[in-house]
């Protein structure tokens, strides 16, 4: 899912008319000043990470002057939250809250349901989770009727909402479904929705996720990546998610793990996992070695013969790795002859390029004899050392870490007398 931080789904809400508070998000102590003297009243400090909870975790914070809001903001900036760094924060106008309510929605992919189901609380500002049933009203949206102004007063008013508030909220609550549904959200949040002492609803919190599969329908959101991805994508991510953009078969992921510079020092391994378990096993074999990985590649789901290609060119393009290591550690469902022909035709065109490159290959699961005769007679006249594997060394981890760490250093030695 494609997660946005508070500061950025607020300004979907702002376009659809949904009110928030006047805030700008800053990087640092003295921006956080300027915000607070534009906005002129006393502000709320918010951390913006991926997380909830951050009320709780110190991460939300009051201050009546620019200068005790820069303070606070130094203090923010830089805390970890859930195991995340603090970068931004959002300096916002301070709400007088008389009451906090709870509206939002989420995809039921459960086979009765199959679509956004929207719920209203009056009591927000905590965990929706710890809100007891019969203070949640939900109602499974129906895509093809839609929702309708009376769906959301019902909702209100079965929840005790009443008085001048009971139309702003059904409205508020109206107007962030049509976000949820222009921008194919799987998770869109208020939380809280506020009723100040002045009267007014307003959105003071927003948690929103964008589901990965409509991402092409969304260029202007600018996510280069659509899928979980946890830091700024490199050349080489995204050549990688070039792979899995333009073709469905089958899934390859692949993140660089270390940079060229960094590669270029030596110990460092090119590596293939099949399936997210034998990716694990294989990176702690060569971790108790003494070896690392350059890169995190991992083709599974049956993918095509042409994605595990270029995903082992891709691995391959690493300058400074000193082995390939394809670590089918598990019985991957999948035939793995597309795998074999793949990886096949990647070394016979990368190898030559450098004499003695160490290769160890652990393939198994469907069609493995199959695939094992692949490898060997494609391999078979190449001048490399090559290893490979089956299903009689799945899970000898020790084993197969070890044979790396040899030809490594077989390897350095040949090329160190060169
Ligand atoms: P979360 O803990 O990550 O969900 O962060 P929230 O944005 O929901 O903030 C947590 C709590 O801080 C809210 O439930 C409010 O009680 C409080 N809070 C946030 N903004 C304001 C504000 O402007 N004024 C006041 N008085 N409280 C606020
Ligand atoms: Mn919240």
């Amino acid at each position: 899912m494609a997660k946005f931080l508070e500061f950025q789904g607020k300004e979907f809400f702002k376009k659809a008319g949904i009110p928030v508070p006047e805030g700008f998000a800053v990087k640092s102590p003295e921006e956080a000043i300027d915000a607070a003297q534009k906005i002129g009243k006393p502000v709320v400090v918010k951390a913006q990470v991926h997380a909830g909870g951050r009320g709780k975790a110190g991460g939300v914070k009051l201050a009546t002057t620019p200068e005790e809001a820069g303070k606070i903001a130094a203090e923010i900036l830089g805390m970890e939250i859930k195991g995340l760094i603090v970068k931004q924060v959002l300096v916002e106008e301070q709400l007088d809250i008389v009451q906090e309510f709870y509206a939002g929605l989420i995809i039921n992919s459960a086979q009765e349901v199959r679509g956004p189901v929207l719920m209203f609380s009056p009591d927000g500002g905590v965990d929706i989770e710890s809100v007891p049933e019969d203070r949640i009203a939900t109602l499974n949206v129906d895509v093809i009727k839609g929702l309708r102004i009376h769906d959301t007063l019902n909702m209100a008013v079965s929840m005790g909402v009443k008085g001048k508030e009971l139309r702003q909220i059904a409205d508020v609550v109206l107007k962030l479904y049509n976000v949820f549904r222009k921008m194919d959200c799987r998770t869109l949040e208020i939380n809280p929705l506020v009723l100040t002492a002045d009267g007014k609803v307003i959105a003071a919190d927003c948690r929103m996720a964008v589901d990965d599969q409509a991402l092409f329908r969304h260029p202007e959101l600018g996510i280069k990546i659509g899928r979980e991805f946890l830091k700024e994508p490199t050349d080489l991510d995204l050549i990688g998610w070039s792979f899995e953009a333009s073709d469905f078969r089958g899934t390859s992921y692949i993140a660089e793990m270390a940079s060229p510079e960094e590669v270029s020092k030596g110990g460092y391994v090119g590596y293939h996992g099949i399936g997210g378990g034998a990716a694990m096993l294989g990176m702690d074999a060569l971790n108790k070695v003494g070896l690392k990985v350059a890169d995190y590649a991992d083709t599974s789901g049956n993918p095509t013969a042409s994605k595990v290609y270029r995903t082992i060119k891709l691995i391959m393009s690493q300058p400074g790795i000193e082995a390939y290591f394809l670590a089918g550690f598990m019985m991957a469902n999948q035939e793995q002859w597309h795998h074999a022909h793949g990886i096949v035709k990647a070394l016979r065109e990368e190898l030559p390029k450098r004499p003695g490159f160490p290769v160890v290959l652990l393939l198994c699961g469907n069609k493995e004899k199959e695939s094992q005769e692949i490898l060997k007679q494609g391999l078979a006249d190449i001048d490399a050392r090559i290893e490979i594997y089956d299903r009689e060394r799945v899970y000898d981890a020790k084993f197969i870490g070890g044979r790396v760490k040899a030809l490594v250093e077989e390897y350095r030695r040949d090329t160190a007398a060169a």
